[in-house]
Protein backbone atom coordinates (compact mmCIF):
# COMPACT_ATOMS: atom_id res chain seq x y z
CA UNK A 1 0.00 0.00 0.00
CA UNK A 2 1.63 3.21 -0.74
CA UNK A 3 0.57 6.43 1.29
CA UNK A 4 -0.40 9.78 -0.81
CA UNK A 5 2.67 12.40 -0.28
CA UNK A 6 1.61 15.22 1.66
CA UNK A 7 0.80 18.23 -0.74
CA UNK A 8 2.39 21.75 0.13
CA UNK A 9 1.63 24.89 -1.80
CA UNK A 10 3.77 27.28 -1.70
CA UNK A 11 3.19 31.01 -2.04
CA UNK A 12 6.50 33.29 -2.37
CA UNK A 13 7.39 35.60 -5.16
CA UNK A 14 11.26 35.11 -4.50
CA UNK A 15 12.01 32.16 -7.07
CA UNK A 16 15.14 31.61 -4.97
CA UNK A 17 13.07 30.48 -1.93
CA UNK A 18 11.00 28.81 -4.40
CA UNK A 19 13.64 26.69 -5.19
CA UNK A 20 14.80 26.19 -1.92
CA UNK A 21 11.39 25.49 -0.92
CA UNK A 22 10.50 22.84 -3.72
CA UNK A 23 13.96 20.93 -4.01
CA UNK A 24 14.06 20.79 0.02
CA UNK A 25 10.45 19.84 0.73
CA UNK A 26 10.76 17.33 -2.26
CA UNK A 27 13.21 15.68 -1.10
CA UNK A 28 11.80 14.51 1.85
CA UNK A 29 8.66 13.01 0.24
CA UNK A 30 6.38 16.55 0.18
CA UNK A 31 4.66 17.15 -3.57
CA UNK A 32 5.01 21.28 -3.69
CA UNK A 33 2.32 23.14 -5.80
CA UNK A 34 3.85 27.10 -6.30
CA UNK A 35 2.55 30.74 -6.47
CA UNK A 36 4.71 33.85 -7.21
CA UNK A 37 1.44 35.85 -6.61
CA UNK A 38 -1.42 36.34 -3.53
CA UNK A 39 -4.10 35.69 -5.78
CA UNK A 40 -3.12 32.59 -7.83
CA UNK A 41 -1.64 31.24 -3.91
CA UNK A 42 -5.34 31.41 -2.79
CA UNK A 43 -6.76 29.63 -6.43
CA UNK A 44 -4.11 26.94 -5.93
CA UNK A 45 -5.06 26.61 -2.14
CA UNK A 46 -8.72 25.81 -3.13
CA UNK A 47 -7.53 23.29 -5.84
CA UNK A 48 -4.59 21.26 -5.00
CA UNK A 49 -6.46 20.48 -1.94
CA UNK A 50 -3.25 21.22 0.00
CA UNK A 51 -2.21 19.37 3.31
CA UNK A 52 -0.58 22.78 4.49
CA UNK A 53 0.08 26.41 2.77
CA UNK A 54 3.68 28.16 3.14
CA UNK A 55 3.22 31.88 2.35
CA UNK A 56 5.62 34.89 2.12
CA UNK A 57 4.15 38.03 4.12
CA UNK A 58 5.90 40.28 1.50
CA UNK A 59 3.85 39.48 -1.95
CA UNK A 60 3.94 41.78 -4.66
CA UNK A 61 -0.07 41.85 -5.47
CA UNK A 62 -1.32 42.13 -1.87
CA UNK A 63 -0.54 41.39 1.49
CA UNK A 64 -0.13 38.09 2.98
CA UNK A 65 -2.23 39.38 5.83
CA UNK A 66 -5.28 39.59 3.22
CA UNK A 67 -4.27 35.86 1.95
CA UNK A 68 -4.78 34.33 5.24
CA UNK A 69 -8.12 35.57 6.15
CA UNK A 70 -9.42 34.39 2.21
CA UNK A 71 -7.60 31.03 3.01
CA UNK A 72 -9.41 30.71 6.38
CA UNK A 73 -13.10 31.86 5.02
CA UNK A 74 -13.29 28.63 3.91
CA UNK A 75 -10.51 26.59 5.55
CA UNK A 76 -8.68 25.46 8.79
CA UNK A 77 -5.78 23.92 6.59
CA UNK A 78 -2.06 24.89 8.86
CA UNK A 79 -0.42 27.92 7.09
CA UNK A 80 3.13 28.50 7.56
CA UNK A 81 4.15 32.00 7.38
CA UNK A 82 7.79 33.38 5.68
CA UNK A 83 8.56 36.81 7.17
CA UNK A 84 11.65 38.86 5.54
CA UNK A 85 10.46 41.75 8.12
CA UNK A 86 12.02 43.33 10.64
CA UNK A 87 8.85 44.09 12.55
CA UNK A 88 7.00 42.12 14.96
CA UNK A 89 4.13 43.55 13.94
CA UNK A 90 3.70 41.66 10.53
CA UNK A 91 3.89 38.30 12.64
CA UNK A 92 1.85 39.38 15.15
CA UNK A 93 -1.05 40.20 12.60
CA UNK A 94 -0.28 37.54 10.12
CA UNK A 95 -1.06 34.72 13.44
CA UNK A 96 -4.08 36.73 14.90
CA UNK A 97 -5.78 36.41 11.45
CA UNK A 98 -5.24 32.41 11.19
CA UNK A 99 -1.81 31.82 10.50
CA UNK A 100 -0.36 28.14 12.73
CA UNK A 101 3.16 29.39 12.70
CA UNK A 102 6.31 32.07 10.88
CA UNK A 103 9.38 31.74 10.53
CA UNK A 104 11.62 34.67 9.93
CA UNK A 105 14.41 34.63 6.79
CA UNK A 106 16.60 33.38 6.66
CA UNK A 107 15.76 29.97 8.06
CA UNK A 108 17.03 26.35 7.32
CA UNK A 109 15.37 23.28 6.05
CA UNK A 110 15.45 21.22 9.23
CA UNK A 111 13.87 23.92 11.33
CA UNK A 112 11.17 24.31 8.66
CA UNK A 113 10.42 20.29 8.82
CA UNK A 114 10.00 20.92 12.31
CA UNK A 115 7.36 23.32 12.35
CA UNK A 116 5.59 21.39 9.53
CA UNK A 117 5.38 18.45 11.55
CA UNK A 118 3.83 20.33 14.36
CA UNK A 119 1.79 21.96 12.15
CA UNK A 120 0.31 18.98 10.25
CA UNK A 121 0.00 16.79 13.56
CA UNK A 122 -2.33 19.76 15.03
CA UNK A 123 -4.22 19.55 12.34
CA UNK A 124 -5.08 16.23 11.90
CA UNK A 125 -5.57 16.44 16.16
CA UNK A 126 -3.45 14.10 18.27
CA UNK A 127 -6.24 11.24 19.75
CA UNK A 128 -3.51 9.16 21.90
CA UNK A 129 -3.34 12.26 23.64
CA UNK A 130 -7.18 13.47 23.51
CA UNK A 131 -7.66 9.83 24.48
CA UNK A 132 -5.93 9.22 27.81
CA UNK A 133 -6.18 12.87 28.56
CA UNK A 134 -2.49 12.67 29.58
CA UNK A 135 0.13 15.45 28.22
CA UNK A 136 3.66 14.98 28.18
CA UNK A 137 6.52 16.87 27.52
CA UNK A 138 9.76 16.04 29.12
CA UNK A 139 9.45 15.94 33.11
CA UNK A 140 5.99 17.74 32.79
CA UNK A 141 3.24 15.26 33.01
CA UNK A 142 -0.63 16.60 33.04
CA UNK A 143 -3.44 14.87 33.16
CA UNK A 144 -5.80 16.99 31.49
CA UNK A 145 -8.98 14.86 32.81
CA UNK A 146 -8.29 15.07 36.73
CA UNK A 147 -5.97 18.61 36.22
CA UNK A 148 -3.43 17.67 38.03
CA UNK A 149 -0.25 18.68 37.02
CA UNK A 150 3.87 16.73 37.79
CA UNK A 151 7.33 17.68 37.23
CA UNK A 152 8.86 14.39 37.82
CA UNK A 153 6.99 12.34 40.35
CA UNK A 154 5.93 15.66 42.29
CA UNK A 155 2.31 17.18 42.23
CA UNK A 156 3.01 20.64 41.66
CA UNK A 157 -0.41 22.82 42.30
CA UNK A 158 -1.79 25.83 40.08
CA UNK A 159 -4.26 28.44 41.07
CA UNK A 160 -7.23 28.38 38.59
CA UNK A 161 -5.67 30.87 36.17
CA UNK A 162 -2.82 28.95 35.95
CA UNK A 163 -3.66 26.43 34.89
CA UNK A 164 -5.98 27.65 32.61
CA UNK A 165 -3.22 29.57 31.10
CA UNK A 166 -1.40 25.98 30.91
CA UNK A 167 -3.92 24.34 29.47
CA UNK A 168 -4.63 26.84 26.61
CA UNK A 169 -0.87 26.20 26.09
CA UNK A 170 -1.17 22.40 26.00
CA UNK A 171 -4.79 22.61 23.34
CA UNK A 172 -2.23 24.75 20.99
CA UNK A 173 1.01 22.73 21.70
CA UNK A 174 3.93 23.71 19.44
CA UNK A 175 2.05 26.66 17.77
CA UNK A 176 3.44 29.89 18.83
CA UNK A 177 0.50 32.16 20.32
CA UNK A 178 0.27 35.93 20.67
CA UNK A 179 -0.54 37.55 23.40
CA UNK A 180 -3.59 38.89 22.62
CA UNK A 181 -4.63 35.59 21.69
CA UNK A 182 -3.57 33.93 25.28
CA UNK A 183 -5.21 37.18 26.93
CA UNK A 184 -9.19 36.07 25.50
CA UNK A 185 -8.67 33.11 25.84
CA UNK A 186 -7.39 32.95 29.33
CA UNK A 187 -9.10 36.28 30.95
CA UNK A 188 -11.54 36.98 28.53
CA UNK A 189 -12.02 39.60 25.41
CA UNK A 190 -11.99 42.60 26.98
CA UNK A 191 -8.26 41.78 28.74
CA UNK A 192 -6.41 42.35 25.24
CA UNK A 193 -4.39 45.19 26.14
CA UNK A 194 -3.04 43.44 29.54
CA UNK A 195 -0.26 41.82 28.39
CA UNK A 196 1.73 42.58 32.39
CA UNK A 197 -1.10 39.82 33.28
CA UNK A 198 0.40 37.94 30.83
CA UNK A 199 3.76 38.27 32.48
CA UNK A 200 3.38 37.29 36.08
CA UNK A 201 1.40 34.20 35.31
CA UNK A 202 3.78 32.98 32.47
CA UNK A 203 6.30 33.86 34.88
CA UNK A 204 4.93 32.11 38.07
CA UNK A 205 3.93 28.80 35.86
CA UNK A 206 7.95 29.03 34.70
CA UNK A 207 8.39 28.53 38.45
CA UNK A 208 6.75 25.73 39.43
CA UNK A 209 7.41 24.18 36.48
CA UNK A 210 10.61 24.88 34.69
CA UNK A 211 13.78 23.58 36.07
CA UNK A 212 15.51 26.81 35.91
CA UNK A 213 12.91 29.95 35.11
CA UNK A 214 15.29 31.89 33.50
CA UNK A 215 16.04 29.36 31.35
CA UNK A 216 12.82 27.84 30.29
CA UNK A 217 12.67 24.14 28.19
CA UNK A 218 8.73 23.88 28.01
CA UNK A 219 7.12 27.89 28.14
CA UNK A 220 9.33 29.82 25.52
CA UNK A 221 9.18 33.03 24.73
CA UNK A 222 8.70 34.09 21.20
CA UNK A 223 10.08 37.88 21.29
CA UNK A 224 7.91 39.99 20.55
CA UNK A 225 5.16 37.62 19.51
CA UNK A 226 4.28 35.81 22.37
CA UNK A 227 4.96 32.17 23.78
CA UNK A 228 4.75 28.71 22.91
CA UNK A 229 4.78 25.41 24.74
CA UNK A 230 7.38 22.92 23.33
CA UNK A 231 6.66 19.70 22.47
CA1 LIG B 1 8.49 38.45 -0.95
Amino acid sequence: MTIASPVIVVIEDDPAIRLFLRTGLGVHGFKVFEANLGRQGIVEAGVRKPDLIILDLGLPDMEGVEVIKAIREWSALPIIILSARSTEQHKVDALDAGADDYLTKPFGLGELLARIRVAMRHSVGSPAQEQSGIFNAGALKVDLLKRQVFVGDGEVHLTPIQYRLLSVLIKNAGKVLTHQYLLKEVWGPSYRDNSHYLRIYMSQLRQKLEIDSTQPQYLLTESGVGYRLKV
